[in-house]
Formats: structure tokens, sequence, C-alpha cells
């Protein structure tokens, strides 16, 4: 069919083709091929005893829908047991659940810090991280991404340019499109010398590091100056986000944060689901130790192999550079039946378009190591 082209629609015209000149035209492609590009690490999207939870709630008449906010009759048994469960699992003071890892950044940023503070956020911290800081009264400042000599001379020059509020200090523990883990025992030690919050987005991390999936930030968690972002749609392959947070905090988001306040419930069958992950965690740690097996199997092949990328972890960036070559190599090793997508800017930085090889209980290291092999002969060997 024609697509409906008017005077109206031309400025999205003017801007898609501007993109599309600049190789930065996205589009949706379907699931084919091996996955080397989703984030369910653990393979947990396809785990039989999630969709047993799930149908089995559903039949005891968990409601699909929560039918309204938390605050009015949206509030459900499944988000309230979820929540104190995960707060049991984390070892946290309180949780909250949220319909999404992006939410629940913006959710916290735009809402905890105040006007007169300060943010500090490390420069590849995810977008939706940006949106809340954006969105949100305090003042921010990005600085070199995990050097934390350049997050104390961040606040300390803030501090003496008169800067009186509070500190938040924002961080992933492993970085979406690097694949590098954040220096997290410096990051706690400068929180507390500079009596500074610190904000942990562990979307990458949760399920596939820490005592049974508890992520990076377990050996700290129940801190009082500690916020930490535990993402369901990944590693946990359900959806949503446990915020653990101290309890005034949670009850400070509930009062204040409007995309909290006036948004419909997550749907409950999805707090079932993501029970089910967490207990999954637990009685099955042989997932985090396979996908640690897979990791440094893959790390030795591709080191071997001379290919070099910032990464030691289940994420690996190929960094190629410019756009439309990383898209003729994804497209390359799409057509050899392996999903590897090109990542372009503005998700990671201009001149740094790449191959983010994503790794996960999907494949074997039979797997890995016939991508690699498709990966040498698409590039020629020259990495
Ligand atoms: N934080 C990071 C670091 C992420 O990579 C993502 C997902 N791209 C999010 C937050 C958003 O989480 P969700 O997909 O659950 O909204």
């Amino acid at each position: 069919m024609r697509s409906i082209q008017t005077a109206r629609l031309s400025p999205y015209v003017a801007a898609l083709n501007a993109l599309k000149e600049d190789k930065r035209l996205r589009w949706l492609k379907p699931r084919e091929g091996i996955d080397f590009a989703s984030n369910d690490y653990l393979a947990l999207g396809s785990a039989p005893r999630i969709k047993q939870a799930m149908v089995a709630g559903l039949e005891a008449g968990t409601p699909v829908g929560a039918g309204g906010s938390r605050l009015l009759r949206g509030n459900c048994e499944e988000h309230e047991q979820l929540e104190s469960e995960a707060a049991q699992f984390f070892g946290a003071e309180a949780v909250l659940f949220f319909g999404g890892g992006y939410i629940a950044n913006f959710a916290i940023l735009s809402t905890l810090p105040q006007r007169g503070d300060l943010l500090v956020l490390d420069s590849l911290v995810h977008a939706s991280i940006h949106e809340g800081a954006r969105a949100g009264r305090a003042e921010y400042r990005i600085h070199a991404h995990n050097d934390p000599q350049s997050v104390e001379d961040t606040i300390r020059d803030w501090r003496t340019k008169g800067g009186a509020g509070r500190v938040w200090i924002v961080a992933e523990s492993l970085y979406s499109m690097d694949g590098d883990f954040a220096p997290l025992e410096e990051l706690v030690a400068i929180a507390d010398r500079q009596d500074a919050f610190l904000i942990v987005d562990e979307a990458h991390a949760t399920g596939a590091y820490g005592h049974q999936g508890r992520g990076l930030t377990a050996p700290y968690h129940r801190r009082e100056n500690l916020i930490v972002v535990h993402t369901c749609g990944k590693a946990l392959g359900a959806a949503g986000a446990l915020v653990t947070a101290p309890g005034i905090l949670r009850d400070f988001m509930v009062n204040r944060c409007r995309s909290f306040i006036f948004a419909t419930a997550p749907s409950p069958l999805m707090a079932v689901a993501v029970r089910e992950a967490l207990l999954i965690l637990q009685d099955e740690p042989e997932r985090q130790q396979r996908l640690a097996r897979l990791v440094a199997f893959a790390h030795r092949q591709i080191n071997s192999l001379g290919l070099r990328t910032p990464s030691t972890s289940q994420i690996v960036p190929y960094i190629i550079g410019d756009n439309a070559h990383a898209m003729r190599l994804a497209a390359a090793m799409q057509a050899r039946g392996f999903d590897i997508r090109g990542i372009r800017p503005p998700t990671v930085p201009a001149g740094t378009a790449r191959l983010r090889i994503s790794l996960t209980l999907n494949v074997g290291e039979a797997d890995v190591r016939a991508m690699l092999d498709a990966l040498s002969e698409v590039t020629r060997g020259s990495f």
C-alpha cells in the first residue's frame, strides 16, 4: 500500500531522509537467527517455570490489568507480595516495583534530587537517567566514564563554587553498550566521604552477578545512601524494575513521583512472573555459573582472535566507528544466521558505531565458536 504523504507530514519525511543520509535510519526487524542480540542472559525468557507460574496465577484469579494506579484500586496483592519478597532477596529495607527500568530511572532521577542538589552522571549512563535528570530540579554534571577521580573533582568543584545541597552520584554497575564494570567500591567510598547518595542501575547485572544474582551492589545492601534499580526485562526474563531504597525514600516516591502516582500499576501477572524469576535465581544458581563459563570461554576465543573490546562481561562490543560499515557487518552476520545488531549514535557516542554481541544461555560454546568464525570471515580476519 502507498504510504500517506501529505504536507502536514513533510517535516517528518525530511527528518527521516536526514537520518537516512547520515546512515542512522532505524527500522524494526523481526527476531531471526541465533540469539546474540537479546538481554535474556539466563534464558529465563522461555523458562517453563515462569510460564507455569503465570498460568497458575491466571487460573487463581490474578487480573491481567491492574485497572488503576497503585494509589487507588490498582494496588494488588501480587505487587505487595513481590515487593516484600524482593526486599528479603536483595536485603533491602524497601522495594518499589515499576513497569520498566526506563520509567524507574526517570521516576527516581526526576523525583528524589531536589532544587539546589547536584547530580553527577557517568558519561555512559542510560538515556532514561539523562531524561530523568533533565526533568528534575537538580543541577547535573557529566564526568569521564568510570573515573572516580573525575567524580570527586566534579563534586569538589561544585562545592567550591557555592553548591550546598545534596549530591547524587549515578552509575550503572555493568555498562549496557561497553560491557565494562563500574568501580563500585570506589564509588561507595566517595559517596560516604562526600556525604552523597549513590544510585546504581543494575539493569545488565541483576541475575547475572552477585550471590544468586543479587547484583554487583549486593555487598553494599541496606545502606541509607544507596538506591538500586534492578530491571526485570533482561536476565530475569520478564518485565518491570525493582527499586531498592531506604523505606523513607520509597514512601517519598509513592507520594511525590508523578510517573508512579498517575500511571496504571504494572500488570499483576507480571509481578507473578518476576516473583517466580527471583525464586529460580535461588533454586537454580547453575544458570549463573553456566553463563560465567560461557563468558570466560567467549573471551578466551575473542582474545586469541585479536579482537579488541573494552568488555570482560557477557556484553561484547566490537567497535567499528563508521555507521554504515557497522550496519553492513551486522547484516552480513545476520545473513549467516547470527542475530547480531549494529548500534549507532546517539545510542553510543559519535564515531563508535559497533556490533553489540550479547552472550546468553540461549547459545552454547559451539554457537560462539561458529559466530566468531563467521565474524572472522566477514571482517576477513582483520579486527
Ligand atoms: N537501564 C539500562 C542500563 C538499560 O540498558 C535499559 C534497557 N535498555 C534500561 C535501563 C531500561 O530498562 P527497561 O528496558 O526495563 O525499561
